[in-house]
């Protein structure tokens, strides 16, 4: 279903003033100063940030390089005040066809300490913005917080369960809890009503590509109704953790695009693993589970809407009508962007054209969330 530019700007006005009338002028201020009213969206869509830091410790994380600390804090926002913030994003586009919410990209968002705050996060979404929401954890999840989550999103918010090892967790997540603890908590899950998929990334090679027929085999058991599986980026950092914890660091370096003494200090390469992906939506399909190669098709998929990327993972989309070439052309062009070329392919548009003043981002977004979609603009330089 198109989505309208200016249907679009008086949502977000409309809904703005809402949300600012239940909050106080400081509050107010507090939010529009956070991070989550500016940043830009991911290709999975927009983080949200429940907590600050992480305890777990994973040797293959990159929080660290970030400057993220080995300890929890919940994030400083109230859930209105985090609602209010993305409101006052000019990339986020409010309603349940709107941005995608990713939460737990750069902490665990149901550690003891911040599961609290998580929920209300998700509360407060579901209740004023109704945007498909998405988490991944390493944590367990009783039961009854099981249950408080499916509540406090309609029984919508889709769950990753991150699971990469069965027999090296204590070498490569020391301080998460163990494989048979997330296993519980993909079961709680599912029965409180929700839709858990395997999350298998980082793919560690020499360590995944031997456990993930297990790892299948477990989550099926306990529950899982698909696997989402995703590479590894590693920094020089990163390498020497997975040194130490006893990884198959050669595995690795056979694998990353650049020879490691060029790697530069703190930025991430990714390491390629095609095939491996390729293996585990092999067997993840045989044996009777969903699969799909990037998280936000997931999340799309436990709210019951549909890409055309998930077409080509045999996934059948029912409202989905292919913008036309004419479409696509008005379109960009009301955003200042000026196509000389538009191919629209099965799962991608690449359009290639001259910018005045656009905000490539934005028109990504809005191209995205009116066609589900995705768009790869071309900018050519204009010609004096
Ligand atoms: S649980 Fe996630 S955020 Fe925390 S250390 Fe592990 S990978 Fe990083």
């Amino acid at each position: 279903m198109a989505t309208d530019i200016s249907f679009i700007t008086s949502l977000k006005k409309e809904l703005k003033e809402k949300i600012r009338k239940l909050l106080s002028e400081e509050e107010a201020e507090i939010a529009a100063r956070d991070a989550h009213a500016k940043r830009s969206p991911r290709p999975c869509g927009l983080t949200i940030h429940t907590s600050i830091g992480c305890v777990y410790q994973c040797r293959y994380c990159y929080i660290y390089d970030m400057g993220f600390k080995p300890t929890i804090t919940p994030y400083p926002l109230t859930g209105i005040q985090l609602v209010y913030a993305l409101l006052l994003n000019k990339y986020f586009i409010p309603s349940a066809n709107g941005t995608y919410l990713a939460i737990g990209s750069v902490s665990e968002p149901f550690h003891l300490l911040v599961k609290e705050k998580t929920i209300e996060y998700i509360k407060a979404i579901y209740t004023y913005l109704g945007n498909p929401v998405q988490f991944s954890t390493k944590a367990f999840i009783s039961k009854y917080d099981a249950e408080k989550i499916a509540k406090a999103s309609n029984n919508k918010i889709s769950p990753l369960i991150t699971i990469i090892t069965m027999s090296n967790w204590h070498n490569l997540e020391p301080y998460a809890p163990t494989p048979e603890k997330r296993l519980e908590t993909v079961r709680n899950l599912r029965e409180a009503g929700l839709k858990p998929f395997l999350f298998i990334r980082p793919i560690i090679p020499g360590v995944t590509d031997r456990e993930f027929k297990e790892i299948i085999d477990l989550g099926g058991e306990y529950g899982a109704v698909g696997v989402v599986a995703g590479g590894l980026r590693v920094t020089k950092n990163i390498l020497e953790k997975l040194r130490e914890a006893g990884a198959n660091v050669g595995e690795i370096l056979r694998r990353l695009r650049v020879p490691p003494e060029k790697m530069k200090p703190g930025m991430q390469y990714e390491i390629n693993v095609a095939d491996i992906k390729t293996e585990i939506q092999r067997y993840a399909r045989k044996k009777g589970l969903v699969y799909f190669p990037s998280a936000c098709m997931a999340n799309l998929y436990t709210h019951g809407m549909f890409c055309w990327r998930m077409m080509l993972y045999n996934v059948k989309g029912h409202d989905l009508k292919k913008p036309s070439q004419s479409e696509i052309s008005n379109l960009l062009r009301e955003m200042n962007f000026k196509p000389h070329n538009i191919v629209i392919g099965q799962s991608t548009i690449v359009a290639e054209g001259t910018c005045s003043g656009c905000d490539p981002i934005m028109i990504s977004e809005i191209v995205k969330h009116s066609y589900k979609i995705c768009l790869k603009l071309h900018i050519k330089r204009n010609m004096k």
